[in-house]
Protein backbone atom coordinates (compact mmCIF):
# COMPACT_ATOMS: atom_id res chain seq x y z
CA UNK A 1 0.00 0.00 0.00
CA UNK A 2 1.49 3.39 -0.90
CA UNK A 3 1.43 6.87 1.05
CA UNK A 4 -0.85 7.99 -1.63
CA UNK A 5 -3.52 5.58 -0.86
CA UNK A 6 -3.99 7.53 2.42
CA UNK A 7 -6.00 10.53 1.95
CA UNK A 8 -4.93 12.48 5.55
CA UNK A 9 -7.98 15.08 4.75
CA UNK A 10 -9.94 12.53 5.54
CA UNK A 11 -8.63 11.18 8.45
CA UNK A 12 -8.61 14.81 9.51
CA UNK A 13 -12.23 15.07 8.90
CA UNK A 14 -13.14 11.45 10.60
CA UNK A 15 -11.18 13.02 13.96
CA UNK A 16 -13.46 16.35 13.51
CA UNK A 17 -16.50 14.51 13.61
CA UNK A 18 -15.10 12.43 16.63
CA UNK A 19 -13.86 15.32 18.75
CA UNK A 20 -17.36 15.76 20.90
CA UNK A 21 -16.68 12.08 22.22
CA UNK A 22 -13.14 12.64 22.07
CA UNK A 23 -13.58 15.58 23.98
CA UNK A 24 -16.29 14.16 26.67
CA UNK A 25 -13.97 10.91 27.26
CA UNK A 26 -10.99 13.63 28.41
CA UNK A 27 -13.29 15.14 30.59
CA UNK A 28 -14.47 12.21 32.25
CA UNK A 29 -10.68 11.00 32.28
CA UNK A 30 -9.64 14.31 33.97
CA UNK A 31 -12.15 13.76 37.18
CA UNK A 32 -9.83 10.54 38.29
CA UNK A 33 -7.90 12.33 40.56
CA UNK A 34 -5.02 10.00 39.35
CA UNK A 35 -2.07 11.22 42.12
CA UNK A 36 0.07 8.14 43.18
CA UNK A 37 -0.68 6.93 46.65
CA UNK A 38 0.31 4.34 49.04
CA UNK A 39 -1.25 0.69 47.46
CA UNK A 40 -4.81 -0.09 47.22
CA UNK A 41 -4.29 -3.60 46.90
CA UNK A 42 -3.51 -5.88 44.12
CA UNK A 43 -3.96 -4.07 40.86
CA UNK A 44 -3.78 -0.91 42.51
CA UNK A 45 -0.13 -0.70 43.32
CA UNK A 46 -0.24 3.17 43.14
CA UNK A 47 -3.27 3.83 44.93
CA UNK A 48 -7.10 3.47 43.90
CA UNK A 49 -7.58 6.82 42.01
CA UNK A 50 -4.79 5.48 39.38
CA UNK A 51 -6.33 1.98 39.16
CA UNK A 52 -9.41 3.44 38.41
CA UNK A 53 -8.41 5.75 35.95
CA UNK A 54 -6.56 2.70 34.34
CA UNK A 55 -10.26 0.61 34.42
CA UNK A 56 -11.45 3.77 32.97
CA UNK A 57 -9.17 3.89 30.10
CA UNK A 58 -9.53 0.40 29.38
CA UNK A 59 -12.89 0.13 28.86
CA UNK A 60 -12.74 2.85 26.97
CA UNK A 61 -10.05 1.38 24.33
CA UNK A 62 -12.65 -1.69 24.67
CA UNK A 63 -15.73 0.12 23.39
CA UNK A 64 -13.51 1.87 20.36
CA UNK A 65 -13.06 -2.17 19.52
CA UNK A 66 -9.13 -2.45 21.01
CA UNK A 67 -8.14 -5.35 22.97
CA UNK A 68 -6.56 -4.46 26.36
CA UNK A 69 -4.82 -5.99 28.90
CA UNK A 70 -4.11 -4.49 32.60
CA UNK A 71 -0.16 -5.31 33.73
CA UNK A 72 -1.79 -5.87 37.33
CA UNK A 73 -2.48 -1.98 37.75
CA UNK A 74 1.23 -0.93 36.39
CA UNK A 75 0.31 -0.52 32.94
CA UNK A 76 -2.34 -1.20 30.88
CA UNK A 77 -2.14 -1.89 27.27
CA UNK A 78 -5.04 -1.42 24.01
CA UNK A 79 -3.90 -3.11 20.56
CA UNK A 80 -5.30 -1.77 17.21
CA UNK A 81 -4.29 -5.33 15.12
CA UNK A 82 -2.28 -5.18 12.62
CA UNK A 83 -1.21 -8.06 9.82
CA UNK A 84 1.50 -8.96 11.52
CA UNK A 85 2.00 -8.87 15.15
CA UNK A 86 5.47 -6.47 14.84
CA UNK A 87 4.63 -3.93 17.30
CA UNK A 88 4.71 -0.18 17.53
CA UNK A 89 4.16 1.50 20.84
CA UNK A 90 2.59 4.86 22.01
CA UNK A 91 3.21 5.19 25.60
CA UNK A 92 1.40 7.70 27.44
CA UNK A 93 0.73 7.86 31.03
CA UNK A 94 -2.51 8.00 33.17
CA UNK A 95 -1.17 9.25 36.53
CA UNK A 96 -0.85 13.24 37.41
CA UNK A 97 1.58 15.49 39.75
CA UNK A 98 -0.55 16.45 43.13
CA UNK A 99 -2.21 19.91 42.47
CA UNK A 100 -3.19 22.59 45.45
CA UNK A 101 -6.69 23.09 44.50
CA UNK A 102 -5.93 26.64 46.36
CA UNK A 103 -4.21 27.91 43.46
CA UNK A 104 -6.68 26.68 40.53
CA UNK A 105 -9.69 28.83 39.62
CA UNK A 106 -11.91 25.82 39.11
CA UNK A 107 -10.91 22.41 41.22
CA UNK A 108 -8.29 20.70 39.53
CA UNK A 109 -10.17 17.05 38.98
CA UNK A 110 -13.35 18.40 38.20
CA UNK A 111 -12.07 19.52 34.68
CA UNK A 112 -14.04 22.11 32.74
CA UNK A 113 -14.32 23.66 29.28
CA UNK A 114 -13.70 27.32 29.14
CA UNK A 115 -12.36 30.07 26.74
CA UNK A 116 -11.78 27.11 24.39
CA UNK A 117 -9.72 25.28 26.99
CA UNK A 118 -10.20 22.02 28.69
CA UNK A 119 -9.13 22.89 31.95
CA UNK A 120 -8.28 20.04 35.02
CA UNK A 121 -4.93 18.88 36.08
CA UNK A 122 -3.60 16.38 33.82
CA UNK A 123 -5.45 17.85 30.07
CA UNK A 124 -1.24 18.42 29.07
CA UNK A 125 0.17 16.11 30.84
CA UNK A 126 -0.94 13.88 30.13
CA UNK A 127 -4.31 12.75 29.20
CA UNK A 128 -5.54 14.75 26.88
CA UNK A 129 -2.27 13.38 24.46
CA UNK A 130 -3.17 9.88 25.79
CA UNK A 131 -6.68 10.19 24.26
CA UNK A 132 -5.46 12.35 21.25
CA UNK A 133 -3.20 9.74 20.39
CA UNK A 134 -5.58 6.72 21.04
CA UNK A 135 -8.59 8.77 18.44
CA UNK A 136 -5.76 9.32 16.01
CA UNK A 137 -5.47 5.57 15.95
CA UNK A 138 -9.17 5.26 15.87
CA UNK A 139 -9.97 7.61 13.30
CA UNK A 140 -6.92 6.13 10.79
CA UNK A 141 -8.41 2.48 11.33
CA UNK A 142 -12.07 3.50 10.64
CA UNK A 143 -10.69 5.67 7.39
CA UNK A 144 -8.75 3.60 5.55
CA UNK A 145 -10.83 0.61 6.25
CA UNK A 146 -8.11 -2.24 6.61
CA UNK A 147 -5.27 -3.00 8.87
CA UNK A 148 -1.77 -1.49 9.46
CA UNK A 149 0.87 -3.79 8.53
CA UNK A 150 2.22 -3.71 12.18
CA UNK A 151 -0.03 -3.62 15.25
CA UNK A 152 -0.14 -0.61 17.41
CA UNK A 153 -0.16 -0.89 21.22
CA UNK A 154 -1.44 1.81 22.91
CA UNK A 155 0.35 1.73 26.53
CA UNK A 156 -1.01 3.35 29.46
CA UNK A 157 1.57 4.05 32.47
CA UNK A 158 0.31 4.20 36.06
CA UNK A 159 3.76 5.86 37.50
CA UNK A 160 5.52 8.13 34.87
CA UNK A 161 5.66 11.14 37.53
CA UNK A 162 7.42 9.29 40.17
CA UNK A 163 9.56 6.66 39.39
CA UNK A 164 8.72 4.85 36.31
CA UNK A 165 7.65 1.94 38.63
CA UNK A 166 4.96 1.43 35.64
CA UNK A 167 7.32 0.67 32.72
CA UNK A 168 9.86 -0.85 35.02
CA UNK A 169 7.03 -3.80 36.08
CA UNK A 170 6.21 -4.46 32.65
CA UNK A 171 9.56 -4.46 30.84
CA UNK A 172 10.09 -7.27 33.57
CA UNK A 173 7.22 -9.21 32.63
CA UNK A 174 6.55 -8.11 28.71
CA UNK A 175 8.45 -7.78 25.40
CA UNK A 176 7.94 -4.29 24.78
CA UNK A 177 7.59 -3.04 21.28
CA UNK A 178 10.55 -1.92 19.53
CA UNK A 179 9.57 1.32 18.01
CA UNK A 180 7.67 4.10 19.14
CA UNK A 181 6.78 7.29 20.70
CA UNK A 182 5.46 8.70 23.85
CA UNK A 183 3.23 11.69 23.16
CA UNK A 184 3.91 13.81 26.52
CA UNK A 185 6.79 16.12 26.09
CA UNK A 186 6.70 18.81 23.01
CA UNK A 187 6.80 19.09 19.36
CA UNK A 188 7.80 19.14 16.88
CA UNK A 189 9.99 16.29 18.46
CA UNK A 190 12.26 15.32 21.02
CA UNK A 191 15.52 14.16 19.58
CA UNK A 192 17.77 13.97 22.92
CA UNK A 193 17.60 14.10 26.36
CA UNK A 194 20.81 14.30 28.42
CA UNK A 195 21.93 12.78 31.09
CA UNK A 196 20.97 13.00 34.52
CA UNK A 197 23.00 12.62 37.75
CA UNK A 198 21.65 12.70 41.53
CA UNK A 199 24.76 13.08 43.55
CA UNK A 200 25.42 13.96 47.57
CA UNK A 201 28.28 15.88 48.83
CA UNK A 202 28.73 15.50 52.42
CA UNK A 203 30.71 16.65 55.23
CA UNK A 204 30.77 15.61 59.25
CA UNK A 205 32.56 17.01 62.10
CA UNK A 206 32.98 17.69 65.63
CA UNK A 207 30.61 20.62 67.19
CA UNK A 208 32.37 23.36 68.61
CA UNK A 209 30.92 25.74 70.91
CA UNK A 210 30.91 29.29 71.20
CA UNK A 211 32.82 30.14 68.24
CA UNK A 212 32.01 33.63 67.11
CA UNK A 213 29.34 33.47 64.30
CA UNK A 214 29.11 29.63 65.09
CA UNK A 215 26.80 28.44 62.48
CA UNK A 216 24.15 25.80 63.75
CA UNK A 217 21.63 24.96 61.16
CA UNK A 218 20.45 25.31 57.80
CA UNK A 219 17.64 24.52 55.41
CA UNK A 220 17.10 24.72 51.85
CA UNK A 221 15.13 22.92 49.29
CA UNK A 222 12.68 21.02 49.24
CA UNK A 223 13.12 18.72 46.18
CA UNK A 224 16.53 17.37 44.47
CA UNK A 225 14.93 18.68 41.17
CA UNK A 226 14.15 21.44 42.03
CA UNK A 227 16.18 25.11 41.92
CA UNK A 228 15.78 25.88 45.55
CA UNK A 229 13.76 29.62 46.30
CA UNK A 230 14.24 29.41 50.23
CA UNK A 231 17.15 29.15 52.11
CA UNK A 232 17.32 30.17 55.92
CA UNK A 233 20.42 29.93 58.22
CA UNK A 234 20.92 29.87 62.27
CA UNK A 235 24.15 31.19 63.22
CA UNK A 236 25.07 31.89 67.18
CA UNK A 237 26.28 35.37 67.57
CA UNK A 238 28.37 34.63 70.67
CA UNK A 239 29.46 37.74 71.22
CA UNK A 240 29.86 38.96 66.89
CA UNK A 241 28.25 42.03 65.40
CA UNK A 242 25.73 41.91 63.43
CA UNK A 243 26.39 41.63 59.74
CA UNK A 244 24.95 43.87 57.11
CA UNK A 245 22.33 42.09 54.84
CA UNK A 246 22.53 41.87 50.97
CA UNK A 247 19.86 42.24 48.36
CA UNK A 248 17.49 39.08 49.06
CA UNK A 249 18.94 38.55 52.24
CA UNK A 250 17.05 39.36 55.65
CA UNK A 251 18.54 39.07 58.90
CA UNK A 252 16.72 38.61 62.12
CA UNK A 253 18.05 38.73 65.62
CA UNK A 254 16.36 36.64 68.47
CA UNK A 255 18.82 36.99 71.49
CA UNK A 256 21.83 35.11 70.93
CA UNK A 257 20.62 33.77 67.41
CA UNK A 258 21.11 35.17 63.92
CA UNK A 259 18.36 33.99 61.43
CA UNK A 260 19.60 34.43 57.95
CA UNK A 261 16.81 34.04 55.32
CA UNK A 262 17.93 33.92 51.38
CA UNK A 263 14.93 33.92 48.66
CA UNK A 264 15.17 33.09 45.07
CA UNK A 265 13.11 31.66 42.47
CA UNK A 266 11.98 27.96 41.43
CA UNK A 267 12.53 26.51 38.39
CA UNK A 268 12.96 23.27 37.39
CA UNK A 269 16.65 21.62 37.37
CA UNK A 270 16.40 21.24 33.39
CA UNK A 271 16.29 24.52 32.87
CA UNK A 272 18.06 26.11 36.18
CA UNK A 273 18.65 29.53 34.18
CA UNK A 274 14.92 30.61 34.48
CA UNK A 275 15.37 30.11 38.10
CA UNK A 276 17.56 32.16 40.54
CA UNK A 277 19.27 30.15 42.98
CA UNK A 278 18.29 31.08 46.92
CA UNK A 279 20.49 28.24 48.42
CA UNK A 280 23.75 29.42 46.48
CA UNK A 281 23.02 32.82 47.37
CA UNK A 282 22.91 31.85 51.54
CA UNK A 283 26.15 30.05 51.05
CA UNK A 284 27.88 32.94 48.95
CA UNK A 285 26.53 35.29 51.79
CA UNK A 286 27.90 33.09 54.58
CA UNK A 287 31.62 32.24 53.02
CA UNK A 288 32.34 36.36 53.16
CA UNK A 289 30.97 36.19 56.57
CA UNK A 290 34.30 36.64 59.28
CA UNK A 291 33.33 33.05 60.08
CA UNK A 292 36.27 31.12 62.45
CA UNK A 293 37.58 28.02 61.00
CA UNK A 294 35.89 24.77 62.01
CA UNK A 295 34.42 21.96 59.82
CA UNK A 296 31.18 23.72 59.41
CA UNK A 297 32.76 26.37 57.84
CA UNK A 298 35.13 25.00 55.75
CA UNK A 299 32.46 22.98 54.54
CA UNK A 300 29.89 25.89 53.61
CA UNK A 301 33.17 27.97 52.29
CA UNK A 302 33.75 24.90 50.05
CA UNK A 303 30.41 24.94 48.52
CA UNK A 304 30.14 28.48 48.26
CA UNK A 305 33.50 28.16 45.84
CA UNK A 306 32.15 25.30 43.99
CA UNK A 307 28.85 26.66 43.63
CA UNK A 308 29.41 30.23 42.72
CA UNK A 309 28.03 29.32 38.88
CA UNK A 310 25.00 27.60 40.05
CA UNK A 311 23.86 26.55 36.82
CA UNK A 312 26.19 25.48 34.46
CA UNK A 313 29.17 23.69 36.55
CA UNK A 314 32.39 26.25 35.84
CA UNK A 315 33.21 26.45 39.12
CA UNK A 316 32.32 23.18 39.87
CA UNK A 317 35.04 22.29 37.28
CA UNK A 318 32.72 19.92 35.42
CA UNK A 319 31.13 22.76 32.40
CA UNK A 320 30.58 20.79 29.18
CA UNK A 321 28.85 21.08 25.88
CA UNK A 322 28.58 19.09 22.58
CA UNK A 323 27.00 20.49 19.38
CA UNK A 324 23.24 20.23 20.57
CA UNK A 325 23.42 20.59 24.43
CA UNK A 326 25.35 22.05 27.49
CA UNK A 327 25.75 20.26 31.09
CA UNK A 328 23.60 21.85 33.81
CA UNK A 329 23.90 21.30 37.87
CA UNK A 330 22.17 22.99 40.68
CA UNK A 331 23.03 22.56 44.81
CA UNK A 332 19.56 22.22 45.32
CA UNK A 333 19.10 20.36 49.05
CA UNK A 334 21.08 21.15 51.88
CA UNK A 335 20.63 19.86 55.47
CA UNK A 336 23.40 20.93 58.27
CA UNK A 337 23.21 21.16 61.88
CA UNK A 338 25.93 20.87 64.60
CA UNK A 339 27.81 18.08 63.02
CA UNK A 340 27.53 17.58 59.59
CA UNK A 341 25.87 18.72 55.74
CA UNK A 342 24.33 16.46 53.28
CA UNK A 343 23.93 18.44 50.08
CA UNK A 344 21.71 17.14 47.27
CA UNK A 345 22.95 18.05 44.09
CA UNK A 346 20.75 17.63 40.12
CA UNK A 347 23.49 17.39 37.12
CA UNK A 348 22.24 17.14 33.54
CA UNK A 349 24.89 16.39 31.00
CA UNK A 350 25.15 16.53 27.45
CA UNK A 351 23.32 13.94 25.29
CA UNK A 352 26.59 12.33 23.13
CA UNK A 353 28.66 12.02 26.64
CA UNK A 354 28.41 9.36 29.11
CA UNK A 355 28.01 9.16 32.83
CA UNK A 356 31.51 7.38 33.95
CA UNK A 357 33.72 10.73 33.29
CA UNK A 358 31.44 12.96 35.20
CA UNK A 359 31.41 10.33 38.52
CA UNK A 360 35.25 10.02 38.23
CA UNK A 361 35.56 14.04 38.22
CA UNK A 362 33.13 14.24 40.99
CA UNK A 363 34.91 11.53 42.99
CA UNK A 364 38.11 13.45 43.15
CA UNK A 365 35.91 16.48 43.57
CA UNK A 366 35.39 15.34 46.56
CA UNK A 367 38.30 13.54 47.63
CA UNK A 368 40.03 17.36 47.31
CA UNK A 369 37.83 18.29 49.69
CA UNK A 370 37.47 16.28 52.33
CA UNK A 371 33.68 15.60 51.19
CA UNK A 372 31.96 11.96 50.43
CA UNK A 373 30.18 11.40 47.64
CA UNK A 374 27.17 9.60 47.19
CA UNK A 375 25.65 8.91 43.87
CA UNK A 376 21.78 8.57 44.48
CA UNK A 377 20.81 7.89 40.34
CA UNK A 378 22.57 8.21 37.19
CA UNK A 379 20.97 7.76 33.87
CA UNK A 380 22.61 7.76 30.59
CA UNK A 381 21.53 10.23 27.94
CA UNK A 382 19.40 9.44 25.34
CA UNK A 383 20.15 11.09 21.87
CA UNK A 384 18.41 10.27 17.94
CA UNK A 385 20.59 11.59 15.26
CA UNK A 386 19.35 13.01 12.20
CA UNK A 387 19.38 9.50 10.55
CA UNK A 388 17.40 7.94 13.22
CA UNK A 389 14.56 6.25 11.39
CA UNK A 390 12.02 6.92 13.75
CA UNK A 391 12.82 10.61 14.42
CA UNK A 392 12.75 11.44 10.76
CA UNK A 393 8.86 9.59 10.39
CA UNK A 394 7.92 11.54 13.59
CA UNK A 395 9.73 14.78 12.10
CA UNK A 396 8.21 14.24 8.58
CA UNK A 397 4.65 13.75 10.16
CA UNK A 398 4.91 16.85 12.68
CA UNK A 399 5.93 18.58 8.76
CA UNK A 400 3.42 17.71 6.87
CA UNK A 401 0.88 18.26 9.31
CA UNK A 402 2.28 21.82 10.34
CA UNK A 403 4.23 22.81 7.68
CA UNK A 404 6.53 24.40 10.65
CA UNK A 405 10.10 23.31 9.54
CA UNK A 406 11.75 24.23 13.16
CA UNK A 407 14.48 21.88 14.03
CA UNK A 408 13.78 18.87 16.75
CA UNK A 409 14.83 19.81 20.48
CA UNK A 410 16.74 18.28 23.32
CA UNK A 411 15.98 18.62 26.85
CA UNK A 412 17.08 18.53 29.70
CA UNK A 413 15.72 14.53 30.29
CA UNK A 414 13.54 12.25 31.86
CA UNK A 415 10.88 11.26 29.86
CA UNK A 416 9.41 7.80 29.49
CA UNK A 417 11.31 8.03 25.95
CA UNK A 418 14.81 7.52 27.71
CA UNK A 419 13.73 4.43 29.42
CA UNK A 420 12.50 2.75 26.29
CA UNK A 421 14.79 2.14 23.61
CA UNK A 422 13.68 3.06 20.09
CA UNK A 423 10.79 5.64 21.76
CA UNK A 424 10.73 9.46 21.85
CA UNK A 425 8.57 11.81 23.20
CA UNK A 426 6.67 13.64 20.68
CA UNK A 427 4.54 16.61 21.46
CA UNK A 428 1.99 17.30 22.66
CA UNK A 429 3.17 20.99 23.27
CA UNK A 430 3.51 23.10 20.30
CA UNK A 431 5.89 26.42 20.40
CA UNK A 432 2.88 28.69 21.51
CA UNK A 433 1.48 26.24 24.52
CA UNK A 434 2.21 28.12 27.95
CA UNK A 435 4.43 26.09 29.96
CA UNK A 436 1.87 24.41 32.01
CA UNK A 437 2.74 20.98 33.03
CA UNK A 438 2.71 20.44 36.44
CA UNK A 439 1.32 24.07 37.15
CA UNK A 440 -2.09 25.31 38.78
CA UNK A 441 -4.71 26.14 35.87
CA UNK A 442 -3.55 23.26 34.07
CA UNK A 443 -5.07 23.45 30.26
CA UNK A 444 -4.70 22.11 26.69
CA UNK A 445 -6.91 24.19 24.16
CA UNK A 446 -9.72 22.32 22.28
CA UNK A 447 -7.49 23.15 19.19
CA UNK A 448 -4.29 21.77 20.06
CA UNK A 449 -5.98 18.47 21.19
CA UNK A 450 -7.60 18.27 17.35
CA UNK A 451 -4.26 19.39 15.73
CA UNK A 452 -2.31 16.79 18.25
CA UNK A 453 -4.65 14.06 17.35
CA UNK A 454 -4.01 14.52 13.56
CA UNK A 455 0.37 14.51 13.93
CA UNK A 456 -0.78 11.49 15.72
CA UNK A 457 -2.84 9.97 12.71
CA UNK A 458 0.32 10.76 10.86
CA UNK A 459 2.92 9.56 13.18
CA UNK A 460 1.03 6.21 13.88
CA UNK A 461 0.92 5.96 10.12
CA UNK A 462 4.11 6.09 9.36
CA UNK A 463 5.32 4.07 11.68
CA UNK A 464 3.11 1.18 11.34
CA UNK A 465 1.98 0.77 7.78
ZN1 LIG B 1 4.09 13.48 31.59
Amino acid sequence: MSEAEVDFSQVDHKLEQLYPQMEKHLLQLLSYPSVEAPSAGTGAPFGQAVADALSYCLELAESLGLPTTNADGYLGTADMRGSSPELVGVLSHLDVVPANANDWQTPPFSPQVRDGRIYGRGALDDKGPLIASLYAGIALRDTINHPLTKTVRFMFGCNEESGFGCLKYYLQHHQPPSIGFSPDAEFPLISGEKGICHFVLSSSWQSVQGAPLQICQITAGSAINIVPDRAEAVLELNGAELPDAAPQISLTREGNLLHIKATGKAAHASTPEEGDNALARLLAFLAQLPLEPSGASYYIRTLARLFADSCFGASLGVASEDEVSCLTVIPSVLALDAKGGTLRCDMRFPVTHTGDSYQQQLSSLAAQYQMQLQILELQEPMYAGTDNPVAKKLLQAYRDYTGDLSEPLVIGGGTYAKALPGFLAFGPEFAHTPKLCHQANEYITQKDLLDAAKIYSRAIYALAR
